[in-house]
């Protein structure tokens, strides 16, 4: 009797022609969510079975792969031999020491001597005459004896579906450009977007040495946070100081964020386009701050020249995000209290419907292009 994880996936089996594609970045994902603990993978019609690992690393290996999107439902489960006592051993097992219960069996081998119903039957009744506290009640049951004998002589022995992180393989939608500030918003947008099946590298700048190097460290466990979703990140980190200090020296002040947003993203989009990423995305929520009304939008906005801007928590309110934040694990980091570069020179007054023409006014007091390879020339890339 072997102890062994069965993988079912999720959308995956709705791509047609393209199923196959998105099986193997699928396997090729779990490997790499996998790496450094011993196991086997093995296909078996329509999902996965990790086997062959060290019992007292399961919950290891489980933490993991909730973490895979794609993954639909995950049991641990017995594996033994498809003969009747055998799997009457694992049943016991499995089975809970009181209660209702019932015994659901799928038989894929159609060649094993009992049906379905005749096995549910044979294993439901050995069980009932082993434990008097045990009663059976199809409707109601508090737990199930699940029972599937496959095709290839095994049959596996499990009770329940554990729901799996859903969602598409990472690496099947392309890659995107995350926006990633020390805040709550921006991994959990990373997070929504990842789920898609897209992959995503970070960028994130700071005001060294107005902003302290904790921050920065910060944004590195925020971007490994999201790595461990995406099986790897790169993160680019991009320093800002001169442009606010020119933006302070020369604009008026109350348009400091609004015009640091357009450099962010005119900044992003060329980093993306060094690393292949398709789109950008960021943390905004709709008139959740200053800088997020549509008209603070529609200023950032207009400055990215090809790219489409992914802002996956638009409609979101802070409460759902910080849950969202809470799940993915990247909640207590957020909330260390080190500053982010827009609290840098912020103004008392920042321009909260910003008017166009009024910031490309204060703009054009800038060298922006010259600004923008300054930034470009430090950028530094770290592997997560
Ligand atoms: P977050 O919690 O993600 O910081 P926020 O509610 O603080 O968001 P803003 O500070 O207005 O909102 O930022 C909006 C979005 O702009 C962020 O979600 C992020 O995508 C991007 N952004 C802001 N600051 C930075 C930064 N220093 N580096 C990279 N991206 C940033
Ligand atoms: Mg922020």
């Amino acid at each position: 009797m072997e102890k062994v994880i069965i993988i079912r996936y999720s959308e995956i089996h709705l791509k047609g022609k393209n199923r196959g594609y998105f099986e193997r970045v699928f396997a090729v994902n779990i490997e790499k969510t996998l790496k450094g603990l011993r196991h086997e993978t093995h296909r078996q019609s329509g999902r996965y079975l990790i086997e062959n690992f060290d019992e007292c690393e399961t919950q290891t290996i489980l933490e993991r792969l909730k973490r895979v999107f794609g993954i639909h439902t995950y049991s641990i489960a017995l594996k033994v031999d498809s003969e009747i006592d055998k799997i009457y051993a694992a049943a016991q097992e499995v089975c809970g020491s009181a209660g209702k219960f019932k015994v659901d069996t799928h038989r894929a081998d159609k060649k094993f001597p009992l049906n379905s119903m005749q096995i549910s039957a044979e294993i439901g009744g050995r069980l009932l005459n082993n434990n008097h506290t045990l009663s059976v009640d199809v409707r109601n049951p508090d737990f199930i004896v699940r029972i599937d004998v496959r095709e290839n002589g095994t049959t596996l022995v499990f009770n329940e579906f554990l729901k799996g992180a859903g969602g598409m393989p990472v690496g099947t939608s392309g890659k995107g450009m995350l926006l990633i500030s020390g805040g709550i918003d921006s991994p959990v947008a990373g997070h929504m977007i990842a789920k898609r099946g897209m992959n995503i590298d970070c960028i994130h700048f700071h005001s060294y040495p107005y902003t302290n190097m904790q921050a920065r460290d910060k944004v590195i466990d925020l971007a490994g946070v999201l790595a461990k979703y995406t099986c790897g990140t790169k993160l680019c980190i991009v320093s800002v100081t001169h442009i606010q200090e020119e933006i302070h020296a020369k604009c008026n002040g109350d348009y400091m964020v609004t015009l640091l947003r357009r450099f962010m993203m005119r900044i992003a989009e060329r980093v993306a386009a060094k690393c292949g990423a398709q789109c950008l995305i960021t943390g905004e929520s709709l008139g959740q701050v200053a800088s997020q009304t549509v008209e603070g939008i529609t200023s950032s906005n207009s400055v990215v020249e090809k790219l489409p801007v992914l802002r996956p928590l638009c409609g979101f309110d802070k409460d759902e995000i910080i849950e969202r934040s809470r799940e993915i694990g990247a909640y207590d980091i957020s909330i260390q209290p080190y500053e982010d570069c827009c609290t840098v020179f912020l103004p008392k007054h920042p321009v909260i419907k910003p008017d166009l023409s009024d910031v490309l006014k204060e703009e054009a007091k800038l060298d922006v292009e010259k600004l923008i390879c300054e930034a470009m020339d430090a950028l530094e890339i770290i592997k997560l």
